[in-house]
């Protein structure tokens, strides 16, 4: 046992419990100490995957051997939040203190949604954080055109947002992602069914050993459809593993700032005629300018209009 007070990163959180990992690579699980908890006995976002937290052994008889209790959260660098989808609408932090988050998609099977694509951008840009774009099933795409997967790199790449082209079936282009994820810790984010497992399989060879040692840790069996899980395969070199979505809300971002978080308009904020601009076809709007012009893809600026007017119809329903 290390000493009486230590340090550990969050892996998993399963309710009332979690999983520590330790700085040599070990697991330990854990309660949190009451004061800790919410008002409803679970932990919420109060500690959540990739947090800094302080333990203790627990030492006292009648505890599993190897249980451990979190006596205090670090500060946390940044969070990536969305909308929960429980009955209570809220925030729900799926991670925090993230360096990059990588947002996999697929070219077909499911066909690339850039609804989806947008938000989980705009989610990053909001918390701050760097996002590339892992383009899998390429072997699927047609090779040219507007459909093609260089074009939609293209699009996010003036956004700001780098992208890799991959099959995770054959390992193309696997290891350029492997070295941009190297050093640092990521976030995957992805639709159901566009190989995000199939990719991180082959990222790292031993991921499915990393993460039933995790999950065996909780003593709760495999709730693993909810929960996002952190692995370690090497020192410096994290990822976040979390379930496939099929909806992705967007959390702390309004119709009113929904155009800071689309990165590559922020050059053009503040020039509109209108201090109000929504950029939705307003006279004489900078966006809209700079679309024309083609700095901004005009495929970014019509998914900005398509959800500029369903953040206002939620706020205001009809
Ligand atoms: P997940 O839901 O995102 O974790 O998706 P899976 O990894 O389970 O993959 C869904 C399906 O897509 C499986 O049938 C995979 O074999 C298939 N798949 C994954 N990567 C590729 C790829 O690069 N090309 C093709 N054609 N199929 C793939
Ligand atoms: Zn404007």
């Amino acid at each position: 046992m290390p000493g009486p007070i230590s340090e550990a990163v969050v892996a998993r959180v399963d309710f009332g419990a979690c999983v520590l990992l330790l700085e040599d690579g070990g697991l330990l699980g854990a309660r949190a100490r009451g004061k800790l908890m919410g008002p409803r006995k679970a932990l919420g976002n109060t500690i959540v995957v990739g947090d800094r937290v302080r333990w203790e052994p627990t030492g006292t008889s009648g505890h599993r051997e190897g249980e451990a209790v979190v006596t205090a959260v670090d500060p946390r660098r940044n969070v990536f939040s969305r909308r929960s989808s429980a009955n209570r609408p809220g925030e729900q932090v799926v991670a925090a203190n993230i360096d990059q988050v990588v947002l996999v998609a697929s070219m077909a099977e499911p066909e690339f949604s850039r609804g989806l694509a947008d938000r989980v951008l705009c989610q990053a840009e909001h918390a701050g954080l760097p996002a590339r774009l892992a383009l899998n099933k390429v072997d699927l795409a047609p090779q040219s055109g507007d459909a093609a997967p260089q074009s939609i790199l293209d699009d996010y790449l003036r956004a700001g947002v780098p992208g890799h082209c991959l099959c995770a079936k054959t390992g193309e282009g696997l290891d350029d992602l492997r070295r941009a994820c190297q050093g640092r810790r990521s976030l995957f984010v992805g639709h159901s069914g566009v190989g995000k497992s199939t990719l991180l399989n082959a990222l790292v060879p031993r991921l499915q050993l990393l993460e039933g040692a995790v999950n065996e840790k909780t003593g709760k069996g495999r709730h693993t459809t909810t929960a996002a899980i952190l692995v370690r395969p090497e020192p410096d070199y994290e990822l976040i593993d979390t379930p496939g979505v099929r909806v992705f809300a967007l959390w702390g971002i309004g119709p009113r700032d929904l155009d800071h978080a689309y990165r590559e308009f922020r050059p053009f904020l503040g020039a509109c005629r209108f201090g109000d601009c929504r950029h939705a076809g307003e006279p004489d709007c900078a966006v809209r300018a700079a679309t024309d012009a083609g700095t901004i893809a005009p495929r970014r600026y019509a998914s900005y209009v398509k959800l500029l007017s369903e953040l206002e119809d939620e706020r205001d329903p009809a």
